[in-house]
């Protein structure tokens, strides 16, 4: 397999990621993962277009152009049809300083690729997941390195035999530790709205087009944890989960406790694509 660390295409096993990247002490840079499905990138320019405003907004600048090249001569040498491309941007490689480097340090560009299935089982069986207090910061919506607290949240929902913690501000439900959150009551689809509060999926923003298609309406403001569990559906979405139904938050049943039918009416659309 061949990685790319610092502007090289290396064998993966020949990459040596410097400690004074600042991604390694300060998790300082912000990343994408795209899902490659029968040789194409899906939804290429949307994640390219996150990955260069997220950068914006802690102030690291790239171009565009450059990581698009990248990521598409990852594709190329690897051959893999379906995969999961992952590609991270630091702040530089600097002696170890909170302060940003001295003018003239670049940022560094990591990448590597990894052969995936689509989760076919999950979307078939769907998910149980749990509830937890969202204490992430509150600049959610720049895909940032430092997934400290989605990782202690994630391992604590698969501690209590669930596969996502589903995060809420004061009884107010945000998203997944990984994933976007969706309920469907009463034939509306409700999703958080994408402020700062969220990371705007690109799976997110992709199943509201489905739905909007579809004729289903969808209503994008934050329900509180109550309503979720009252919900008649409940599915989460993610570049790799795809759309994955919930079939019990907290141990509550959702609906009959088996995948719903509008959710499987919108993995049938992106199934087909719009
Ligand atoms: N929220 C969070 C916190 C995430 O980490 C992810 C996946 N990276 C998502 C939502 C889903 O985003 P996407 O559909 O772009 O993969």
């Amino acid at each position: 397999k061949i990685s790319y660390y610092n502007g090289e295409f290396l064998e993966d096993d020949q990459v040596a990621v410097d400690y004074n990247d600042r991604a390694v002490y300060f998790g300082d840079g912000v990343y994408e993962v795209v899902r490659i499905y029968d040789n194409e990138i899906f939804t290429f320019e949307e994640h390219l277009e996150r990955l260069v405003n997220s950068a914006k907004e802690i102030r690291i600048k790239i171009d565009k152009d450059e990581i698009r090249h990248i990521m598409i001569q990852m594709k190329e040498k690897n051959k893999l049809p379906n995969a999961a491309l992952y590609i991270q941007v630091s702040r530089g490689i600097e002696g170890r300083t909170h302060l940003f480097p001295k003018e003239g340090v670049k940022p560094v560009v990591l990448s590597f690729i990894n052969k995936i299935e689509r989760p076919v089982d999950a979307m078939r069986e769907g998910v149980k997941v749990v509830t937890r207090d969202d204490y992430r910061w509150l600049k959610c919506h720049i895909k940032s390195l430092n997934l400290l607290s989605n990782t202690l949240l994630k391992q604590e929902a698969k501690d209590s035999g669930a596969t996502e913690a589903i995060l809420h501000r004061d009884g107010r439900v945000t998203e997944g530790t990984s994933t976007n959150v969706f309920a469907i009551k009463d034939g509306v689809l409700h999703t958080h709205e994408a402020n700062n509060l969220i990371l705007n999926g690109i799976t997110r923003q992709y199943v509201i087009k489905l739905a909007q298609a579809l004729d289903i309406p969808v209503k994008e403001e934050a329900f509180t944890v109550d309503f979720l569990k009252e919900a008649d559906e409940v599915f989460i979405t993610s570049t790799t989960q795809e759309i994955t139904p919930v079939i019990s938050v907290d141990e509550v049943n959702i609906g009959d406790g088996i995948a719903g039918e509008v959710t499987k009416k919108l993995q049938d659309a992106f199934e087909k694509g719009i």
